[in-house]
């Protein structure tokens, strides 16, 4: 038996406000002539929060495109602008949903990588430790602040790069940043908290460590979503931390049925991954009935659409590529239904549960 010995994230400030920190955390991290290199959500483009980054010398802000989940090629493209544009620089820091956290991370790892990211999805592959990397969440629920995975679409995979290099040296944990994120879009990434909760504490790969963030995540997100009428400050708070709680519970342990689904739907029809938990969670009584039922009330009491419909009128053709990319989710599979999963989960019943979605 041999224990996972996982790599964590090295600083953590948690506050209302800590934003404003920021200047003062970055400055022993400066290299003379390299400057930080700032990834910000598009979102916020032309609004207060670009003006409340500190600046200094050559640094940049680049405003993120992520209508699409990220691919390699756009780490890729990223990655060598900056090496054209500044040589070295002292480093990356995202600031935005998990899709710009991933971008911070896989540009700061292929900054002193060679080849392409698509080279380094899969397990310990990365060989080099990347350039300083800062994740500053602005949507609570991904864990992707915590993870040492960066999710990509590569041109024939969509999956992390995997390694000890992956997580941030430093996160900035402001719950104000999520304050003005729109309700479908808060409810979508805080259910992806929701489902990892209920992924990790009903898997067979569960001990007492990931129990207790998954716990507390899950508690943390019914306060939120189940107890709470309307939203307000404590909810972000909360929300944040319950993130932060369910990433480190699928640290040591794993996810399971809805991911493995819904990354099929992902890599066929670009489904992003809040929004296509949800639309698989809904279908998934058999596997998770307690939670199944509890995430239906939420949806209701939240007044929120979940698409439905969405593999109408797919050819065969398709939903295999989907069922081979979920299939080859074997530790999610594995942690959901046990060593035997390939006797409970077939073909056949995978594209039963894909038809209905
Ligand atoms: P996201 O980052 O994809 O952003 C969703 C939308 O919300 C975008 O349009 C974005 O511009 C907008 N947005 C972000 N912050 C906002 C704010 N404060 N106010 C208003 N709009 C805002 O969404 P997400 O759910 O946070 O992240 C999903 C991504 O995270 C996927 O790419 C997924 O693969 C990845 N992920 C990674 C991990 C990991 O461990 N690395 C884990 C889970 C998910
Ligand atoms: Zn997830």
């Amino acid at each position: 038996m041999s224990f996972r010995n996982f790599k964590m994230v090295s600083y953590v400030v948690y506050g209302r406000g800590s934003f404003n920190q920021l200047d003062e955390i970055l400055a022993p991290q400066r290299k003379a002539g390299a400057p930080m290199i700032f990834l910000v959500d598009h979102f916020f483009e032309g609004k207060a929060l670009p003006n409340r980054v500190p600046l200094r010398g050559n640094d940049s802000i680049i405003f993120v495109d992520v209508s699409f989940e990220p691919k390699t090629k756009q780490v890729d493209a990223l990655a060598q602008q900056l090496k054209d544009s500044f040589g070295t620089i002292s480093g990356v820091i995202g600031i935005g949903g998990g899709s710009t956290m991933d971008l911070a991370k896989a540009v700061a790892l292929m900054m002193t990588n060679p080849g392409s990211s698509a080279d380094y999805q899969g397990w310990d592959l990365v060989k080099n430790p990347g350039v300083y990397k800062a994740g500053i969440p602005t949507l609570s629920g991904t864990g992707a602040e915590v993870s040492r995975t960066t999710v990509l679409t590569g041109p024939t995979r969509k999956l992390g790069m995997n390694s000890d290099f992956t997580p941030f040296d430093q996160i900035v944990l402001d719950p104000e940043l999520t304050r003005d994120a729109p309700v479908n879009q808060r409810f979508y990434t805080g259910m992806d908290c929701y489902i990892h909760c209920i992924e990790s504490l009903e898997g067979t790969f569960l001990n007492e460590f990931s129990k207790s963030y998954g716990e507390k995540a899950l508690q943390l997100c019914q306060k939120v979503f189940v107890e709470k009428n309307g939203w307000d400050d404590a909810c972000d708070d909360q929300l944040m931390m319950a993130s932060y709680a369910g990433g480190m519970s699928i640290a040591y342990s794993q996810v399971g049925v809805a991911h493995a689904v819904s990354y099929g739907l992902s890599y066929l029809l670009g489904t992003k991954h809040g929004i296509g938990n949800c639309i698989v969670m809904d279908h998934l009584e058999e596997y998770y009935p307690a939670g199944v039922k509890e995430f239906k009330y939420m949806v209701a009491k939240n007044n929120i659409d979940i698409p439905k419909g969405i593999s109408k009128g797919l050819t065969d053709e398709q939903f295999d590529i989907m069922i081979n990319v979920s299939m080859g989710m074997k530790p999610l599979w594995e942690n959901a239904l046990g060593k035997d999963w390939e006797k409970i989960m077939t073909r056949e019943k995978l594209r039963s549960l894909y038809e209905k979605l």
